[in-house]
């Protein structure tokens, strides 16, 4: 039982998966690539600085 929040794969993203993984294709376009900051572009995103 995993009850922790999904979140966006990007780890520097908190924003909620769109597809399962990835809150949109910036983040997707980031892969493995461990960001500190993330350009979703979502104004809520914890990670756009
Ligand atoms: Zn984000
Ligand atoms: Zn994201």
């Amino acid at each position: 039982m995993a009850d922790e929040k999904e979140t966006c794969k990007n780890s520097a993203c908190g924003c909620p998966p769109q597809d399962g993984k990835y809150c949109g294709a910036s983040c997707e376009g980031v892969g493995d690539t461990v960001q500190i900051d993330c350009d979703c572009g979502h104004p809520e995103c914890s990670g756009n600085f």
